[in-house]
């Protein structure tokens, strides 16, 4: 194989592993020496609060990369690999860099949110400036773009035909890891002639952030940290189908933080899907439709980048949502997790409390604010985004557009959760509750769904009193319900004069 390049940068973003890494392949196999880098780019982190798990796990994962890059280097006999990690606007500093250390090619996997290709793009242009190249390719999903489309050539927007034409498209060559190792001999060690000593990777005050809980949480980091859930999950994988709409219980992978920052290759999951539902798991086939939707919301972004901020179907921008003072204090109140109904609460504060939230409760929680709050589902777009660890901007509008019915494929908009029953059928016992909510923790299972109802001498055996320990529900549901079949009707009438 001729290389084409002296030498060449691996610019790593959402992707933050050694192994069956696209753009890492590409780029030792094309170039003679290649240099790694991160950028904690300042164009995303000013305005995020100081503390922020994401950025802690960002950088922990960083110091397991930095590693992994040092042993590959070191199984090819190169000493001294290092991941050069920088502070600085991502638009300038990649093209800095490929200056100083002589590149003459920048590798990257696609990011197709919409700010970051606008960066990439303003990137391409700085290197093409310095006559640097910049390669993108897919990595993060296993379909991306145009590479799913129905007969006619148009985007899906129905998930269960793309998901059968994603299945149809399949083969193991898609599932196939890119052999990063085997190329691994063209890492090239830390450029000290150019760059001075090797400075490894930032502490958190170094970029100005501060801890967080992190390291208190079940979400230990880096591909290691992704290797010990996947190892975890796929013992419990052939359950998921039974098991993943509680809360109570470990049905899911927790794996999202680890899928949103590449920790794990998203091949290496889908293949782990995929034989063990050949072979007749269930739980693995319901699994692997998990993930079909996760690359479902991505080319909806890619086909769609009017998603972010608007309705995908025009016609529910027509909506009036409740603004004001009442407003306002009820999305308070459903942010802090003090609505009165005790599933959406419980699920606000695992939240605000780990940075996870339950698929089920995603659900619970965002219908609770469009649909009983009658709150535009932008809000809680927005305060998902600032906590989630997971946030990814696809899959969350997504989440988001669905259960607010203004999405494609979306729950219709006259279904509306009711906060009980849900809490009735997939907390029967109410354990979830108890752990998020203790105040409620010595109520009856009876109880616990919907305290307001409990009898004076269930309440004082709980030691609970209404309105001064938890809330009164700041809405009757059976109101709200019709306040909301009011609204949406605006939509019923658009359609119906639709031409
Ligand atoms: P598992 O059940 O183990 O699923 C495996 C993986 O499949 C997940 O890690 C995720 O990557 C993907 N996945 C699962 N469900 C979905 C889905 N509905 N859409 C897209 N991908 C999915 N997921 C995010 O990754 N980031 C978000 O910001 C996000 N916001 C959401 C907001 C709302 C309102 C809703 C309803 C859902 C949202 N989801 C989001 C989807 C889903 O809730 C999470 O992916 C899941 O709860 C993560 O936990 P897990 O890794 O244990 O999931």
């Amino acid at each position: 194989m001729t290389t084409r390049f002296d030498r060449a940068l691996v610019w790593f973003r959402r992707d933050l592993r050694a192994e069956d890494h696209a753009a890492l392949y590409a780029a030792c196999r094309a170039a003679r020496q290649v240099f790694c880098l991160f950028v904690f780019d300042t164009d995303i982190l000013t305005p995020l609060p100081r503390q922020d798990r994401r950025v802690e796990f960002i950088r922990d994962s960083l110091v397991d990369l930095d590693h992994q890059l040092q042993a590959l280097g070191l199984s090819h006999g190169v000493d001294g690999v290092r991941l050069l990690v920088r502070h600085g606007r991502a638009r300038q500093v990649v093209a800095e860099l490929a200056r100083t250390l002589g590149v003459q090619a920048v590798y990257a996997n696609h990011d197709d949110e919409p700010d970051a290709l606008a960066r990439d793009a303003a990137v391409r242009g700085e290197l093409a400036n310095k006559d640097v190249s910049f390669y993108t390719g897919k990595d993060h999903v296993i379909f991306e773009r145009d590479e799913v489309m129905t007969a006619g050539g148009t985007p899906f927007s129905v998930f269960t035909p793309y998901k059968n034409a994603w299945l149809k498209k399949l083969t193991p060559f898609y599932l196939k890891a890119y052999p990063v190792a085997r190329h691994a001999g063209a890492l090239a060690p830390w450029p000290e002639a150019a760059l001075g000593p090797a400075t490894g990777v930032p502490e958190l005050q170094d970029i100005d952030f501060q801890r967080t809980d992190l390291h208190r949480l079940r979400l230990p980091s880096g591909s290691a940290g992704a290797q010990e859930l996947l190892a975890d999950f796929l013992d419990r994988i052939d359950d998921y189908d039974r098991a993943r709409d509680f809360p109570a219980v470990k049905g899911p992978s927790y794996l999202s933080t680890h899928l949103r920052f590449g920790t794990v290759s998203i091949r290496r999951l889908a293949r782990e899907a995929w034989q063990r539902m050949e072979a007749g798991s269930r739980g693995a086939e319901v699994w692997l439709s998990e993930l079909v939707w996760r690359d479902f919301y991505h080319q909806i972004l890619h086909h769609h980048p009017h998603v972010v901020g608007h309705a995908f179907r025009p016609e529910y921008e027509a909506i009036h949502w409740a603004h004001g003072k009442t407003a306002d204090a009820h999305f308070e109140a459903w942010c802090q997790g003090r609505t009165g109904y005790p599933l959406v609460d419980a699920a606000m504060r695992q939240l605000a409390q780990t940075g996870y939230m339950h698929n089920r409760l995603r659900m619970v929680t965002a219908s609770f604010l469009v649909k009983d709050l009658g709150i535009d589902w932008r809000r809680g777009e927005a305060w998902f985004a600032l906590h989630l660890n997971d946030f990814d901007l696809a899959a969350n509008n997504g989440g988001w557009q669905w259960a607010a019915s203004t999405g494609c494929d979306a729950q219709p908009w006259f279904r509306i959760f009711n906060p009980v029953t849900q809490s009735e059928k997939f907390d029967p016992e109410g354990k979830f509750i108890r752990r998020y909510v203790p105040e409620l923790a010595k109520l009856p299972a009876s109880a616990i769904h919907a305290p307001w109802q409990a009898r004076p001498l269930e309440l004082a055996e709980a030691g609970l009193r209404l309105e001064a320990d938890y809330p009164l529900p700041i809405v009757d549901h059976a109101v709200a319900r019709q306040h909301t079949l009011a609204r949406y009707a605006v939509v019923k009438d658009r359609s119906k004069s639709a031409p």
